[in-house]
């Protein structure tokens, strides 16, 4: 399957590849905020820096440093490739900013030259760093983030072979933002089935794909815990999928969810596990500072994530 090219995207910089850091600090500065739906927020982030951002599309994510309880703009002791990640963990707790992973919904380069990247945030309560963030966000504040230098780079985990003739996926909320991505940049005519989980009636979106895609919503209201992943199994068990030879799947959203999903792919409807592309996006009841203690244990202490952003 060959991917759409992004009409979107501005060129690349005329550097050899292998001398540019697939990752980078980049400064965003919040231009302006827009409700798509009861649980998602569109903040569309603006700064010079943006200019040497190369987003990969698809589901392209990144990391967002948001400013500790009390302070307006994020500020980082370093942003040195090498040494940021002790620098960050060695400062006092109440003055470190929260590191969360995100999805680049779009980048783009307006009519008058201004760079702008999209991140659709899940709008989950007021007591999460980023959620409460987003919720309070107005034009102007900073935050920092490690991004995308070069459009091709891991943090772009959609990767369907060249043979993909139909495309599965299943997405919650947070991973929404990714998949909608997905469907944006997907072949014309590729046959799609997609399941896509929110919490409220009012949080379909419409998402519009030159992919020919079969949508099916799952609407949790109110179901929490094993509940809603019984309900996600139901709905992808009564499914027809589209007759194909090699399907490939993308899954994420939350950890247990996802890991049910993929074993549905695999054992009942006998996909090659290698064509099952699956990603926790969130764990309940798990900070992403629990996720990362845990990704992290037993390593060194300035060891950076970059490389799993
Ligand atoms: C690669 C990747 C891309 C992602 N892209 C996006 C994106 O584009 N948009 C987006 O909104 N999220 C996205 N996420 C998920 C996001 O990083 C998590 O939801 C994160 O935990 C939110 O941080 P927080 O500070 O709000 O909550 P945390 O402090 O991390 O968690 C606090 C509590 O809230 C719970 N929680 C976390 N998320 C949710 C939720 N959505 N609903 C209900 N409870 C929750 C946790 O289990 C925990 O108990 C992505 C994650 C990854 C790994």
């Amino acid at each position: 399957m060959t991917a759409a090219p992004d009409a979107s995207a501005p060129a690349p910089a005329p550097a050899p590849a292998e001398s540019i850091p697939h990752f980078r600090f980049f400064s965003l500065e919040v231009l302006r905020t827009r409700r798509l739906g009861r649980s998602f927020l569109r903040i569309t982030f603006g700064g010079a820096s943006l200019a040497e951002f190369r987003s990969g599309g698809y589901d392209q994510s990144l990391s967002l440093f948001l400013p500790p309880a009390g302070r307006e703009h994020t500020v980082l002791p370093s942003t040195d490739e090498d040494t940021w990640f002790a620098d960050w963990r060695g400062m006092p707790g109440e003055e470190r900013p929260v590191m969360r992973s995100y999805t680049v919904r779009e980048q783009r380069r307006t009519p008058a030259g201004v760079d702008e990247v999209d991140i659709d945030f899940v709008l989950h309560g007021s007591s999460s760093p980023a959620s409460s963030w987003a919720g309070r966000a107005v034009t102007g504040r900073r935050i920092m983030a490690i991004g995308p230098a070069v459009a091709e780079n891991k943090s772009v985990r959609f990767q369907p072979p060249a043979a993909t003739d139909a495309v599965l996926l299943y997405a919650d909320e947070t991973a929404l933002p990714a998949a909608a991505a997905i469907l944006d940049r997907l072949p014309p005519g590729t046959p799609v089935r997609a399941w896509f989980e929110v919490p409220h009636e009012e949080d379909r979106l419409y998402l519009p794909t030159p992919a020919g895609a079969d949508i099916t919503w799952i609407v949790r209201d109110p179901g929490t815990g094993h509940e809603r992943t019984d309900r996600v199994l139901d709905a992808l068990r009564t499914a027809e999928r589209p007759a194909s030879e090699a399907p490939y799947a993308w899954i994420a959203g939350e950890s247990a969810t996802i890991r049910a999903v993929r074993r549905h792919f695999v054992q009942d409807c006998a996909l090659d596990r290698r064509a099952v592309r699956f990603t926790g996006y969130w764990r309940l009841g798990a900070t992403e500072e629990d996720l990362l203690a845990e990704a992290y244990a037993g390593r060194a202490p300035d060891e950076t994530p970059t490389a799993a952003l």
